[in-house]
């Protein structure tokens, strides 16, 4: 059977996800588009899927009976309302981060989802797709022994202007969030912001970096360093320290080179580089699930729990230092 997708949103992951689904997944096929800009969604469908219907509105996209499934990779703020109609209509849907803006946003998806009865949202959580962090789920679960702590950095060349203090949690850290919960295995209790001195590169509204330490049910302390103007490069870097090893993320593939007396690794600049690979997988995984109705993979209850630590995140940096509780509410049966 060939899953027939609805894209809604043609920016720049949108337009990324159809060149995917078009030209290097199997088992899909883009038969719809639609954007805010109707200009966008012709341009997709122009250099990618021309045999796919530009639709007016996300809304008549996801009613379409051409559309077996649904693609949500419009701005943020219009998440929430999509996924609720692509629930209502009993069509899969894939739902680019974050779920919605809010924590209450997020739980009406749940809620919506629970009460259709089954598995429709996957949440676009691509680093649990990544080689590198499958591969450090193994060595932690088969080797190292029970996590005590989790060393951590994310780290961008720099930010736009627009990129504020909050932001380094909502659009930054949240790939972080979600990675470790299901890497240990674990919820979180609470949520701890330090800031070192705020570095020469950042902007007025922007304190940079900053050190998020989060404290699991199991007792796990994370400390992730987030510095989104490092300059050198784009760099993840996580440690997991068990009972009775360490564990690495494994650093993206490049040539090694002995060059004018030093020994010289590429460090990637682009994130699109760092996890293309990972893109490919997360969607081939929805689309085998779209294809008998359902959906795997990160759920909504994921994108729900990601939501509720954001929160706690952002309130522990008004209050540097403090410890701000982070409440995780009983897990429905859906998602055991
Ligand atoms: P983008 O380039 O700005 O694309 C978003 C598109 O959605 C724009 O064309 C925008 O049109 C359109 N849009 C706005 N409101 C809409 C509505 N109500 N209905 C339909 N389309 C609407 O942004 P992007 O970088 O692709 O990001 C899109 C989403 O993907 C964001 O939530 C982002 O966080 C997420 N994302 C996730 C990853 C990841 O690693 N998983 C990576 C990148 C992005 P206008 O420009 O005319 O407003």
């Amino acid at each position: 059977m060939t899953v027939r997708i609805g894209v809604i949103g043609t920016g720049k992951i949108g337009r990324d996800h159809t060149r995917r689904i078009q030209q290097v997944l199997s088992g899909a096929e883009v038969v719809a588009l639609s954007d805010y800009s109707a200009e966008a969604a012709k341009a997709v469908q122009r250099d990618l899927a021309p045999n796919a219907r530009v639709y007016e509105t996300g809304e008549e996209l996801i009613a379409a009976s051409e559309v077996d499934a649904v693609l949500v990779c419009s701005t943020g703020s219009t998440h929430e309302a999509y996924v609720l109609a692509a629930i209502a209509a009993c069509k899969p849907c894939f739902c680019e981060k974050p779920l919605a803006t809010t924590a209450e946003g997020a739980k009406r998806i749940v809620d919506a989802e629970v009460a259709s009865g089954k598995r429709l949202v996957q949440v676009g959580f691509m680093r649990r797709y990544d080689a590198g962090y499958v591969a450090l789920k193994r060595a932690v679960t088969e080797h190292t022994g029970a996590p005590i702590m989790v060393h951590a950095a994310h780290r961008n060349p720099s930010v736009p202007e627009q990129y504020v203090t909050p932001m380094a949690i909502h659009d930054t850290l949240i790939h972080e969030i979600d990675v470790f919960r299901w890497l240990l295995d674990d919820d979180y209790v609470s949520a701890r912001v330090t800031f070192p001195r705020t570095c020469a590169k950042s902007h007025a509204k922007l304190r940079d970096p900053q050190i998020v330490t989060l404290t699991t049910a199991k007792g796990v302390v994370i400390n992730t360093e987030i510095f989104v103007n490092c300059q050198y490069g784009y760099d993840i870097q996580c440690e997991v320290v068990g009972e009775a090893g360490v564990a690495r993320l494994p650093e993206p593939m490049a040539v090694q080179m002995r060059l004018g007396a030093k020994l010289q690794n590429a460090i990637l600049t682009d994130w699109k580089d760092r996890f293309v690979a990972s893109y490919d997988v997360e969607l081939q995984d929805f689309i085998k699930a779209a294809a008998v109705g359902t959906a795997s993979g990160p759920s909504s209850w994921d994108g729900y729990m990601a939501a509720v630590t954001s929160d706690a995140c952002v309130a522990a940096q008004e209050v540097e230092g403090a410890a701000i509780p982070v409440t995780s509410p009983a897990r429905p049966g859906l998602y055991s």
